[in-house]
């Protein structure tokens, strides 16, 4: 019994510490500044808020918000949620302000709906649901507007399919300013690196004067076709994510909850279904490609996509290079918990 006391003690102190570190990690990795408790970002004013309402710049500029700023605490409660959701997409509604051309996201809260890509009366459950929050939280000091709304893609990666872009334009009709973020808890899982996008719509009938050079990203080969019909009629915004110092307890206590669906899991085991349908996926592009070349010849089937300046062979490429840095970050995420976990058998 003697001995014994000292040791768990040890594996207490040894175990928080790691929690941290790899908080610490996660934070570093996705680029997480910490801002002063005195940023005006962090203010909200009812006053301010019907001023912006009553000038609605954006009416103006399709193109108007440039940036979306996420709050660490808000990131991981969206994060938690699609992971909970397994293969499932879920939703939820985000809470904050506007600053100039700057979307704040405060808070987010999920929504009871699920299976929003596929289910037709999943968004008119949402509505009910959040028009009835919307008037609620009132009653419950919470002043902040509803500013957007959040779903996930798992494993097909962040874009708006056709359903999404009806969804969003909607919002922007009616319940300005909106914008509507997608994450994807899979291969956020797969890369150690959050995956997500913020985007806004375009007005109908707008056609965008130029086709913006977008990072290429992996769509499996399923979904391309939603992708391409659908791709020019959103844009993306950039995203920063910022934490306080108020925030650390609440942020350390979401990361406890956070953690043991990603690093204590192993990625590898986890995601081995995705990652067997992304190296399928591969392949299928790839005879697809062979397929073309055989009739058409090399230079009309490798067509060239102006947006991304890349051809479909190097897309590809581009899809095959991804798996392989999944699998290692999966190997590399299996040494480290060997690594940790053995420290509390010595
Ligand atoms: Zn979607």
């Amino acid at each position: 019994m003697e001995c014994d006391q000292p040791k768990e003690k040890r594996i207490n102190t040894d175990s928080s510490t790691n929690v941290s570190e790899e908080l610490k990690n996660w934070m570093r990795k996705n680029e997480i500044a910490t801002i002063p408790e005195s940023e005006m970002i962090l203010r909200y004013s009812e006053k301010e808020h019907r001023e912006l309402l009553g000038a609605s710049p954006w009416t103006k500029d399709p193109h108007y918000f440039k940036l979306c700023k996420i709050s660490a605490v808000a990131l991981l409660k969206m994060l938690i949620h699609a992971n909970s959701g397994g293969n499932i997409e879920v939703m939820g509604l985000m809470l904050g302000k506007i600053d100039e051309t700057t979307m704040i996201i405060h808070d987010v809260f999920a929504l009871p709906v699920e299976g929003t890509e596929t289910r037709v009366n999943a968004h008119t459950q949402a509505y009910e649901y959040m028009s009835k929050y919307v008037n609620d939280k009132q009653h419950v000091q919470r002043l902040e507007n509803a500013i957007g709304w959040y779903h996930s893609h798992p494993g097909y990666g962040c874009w708006l399919s056709g359903i999404d872009v009806g969804t969003q334009s909607l919002h922007q009709q009616f319940e300005e300013p909106y914008v509507a973020i997608v994450v994807d808890p899979v291969r956020t899982k797969s890369t150690g690196k959050v995956n997500i996008g913020a985007f806004r719509t375009f007005p109908k009938g707008y056609l965008p004067s130029h086709e913006e050079a977008a990072e290429y990203q992996s769509i499996p080969i399923e979904k391309i076709e939603d992708f391409g019909v659908h791709a020019n009629q959103y844009y993306q915004l950039d995203i920063e994510v910022f934490t306080t110092q108020t925030d650390q307890n609440m942020l350390k206590s979401l990361w406890n909850k956070y953690w043991p669906s990603t690093l204590s899991m192993s990625s590898l085991h986890d995601n081995r279904k995705y990652l067997t349908n992304s190296i399928n996926d591969v392949g299928a592009k790839i005879e697809l490609i062979a397929e073309k070349v055989s009739k058409q010849g090399y230079g009309s089937a490798a067509g060239v996509n102006p947006a991304a300046g890349m051809n479909k062979l190097n897309k590809v490429i581009v899809d095959a290079e991804k798996i392989f840095q999944e699998v290692q970050t999966g190997l590399h995420m299996q040494n480290l918990k060997r690594d940790i976990f053995s420290s509390f058998l010595h």
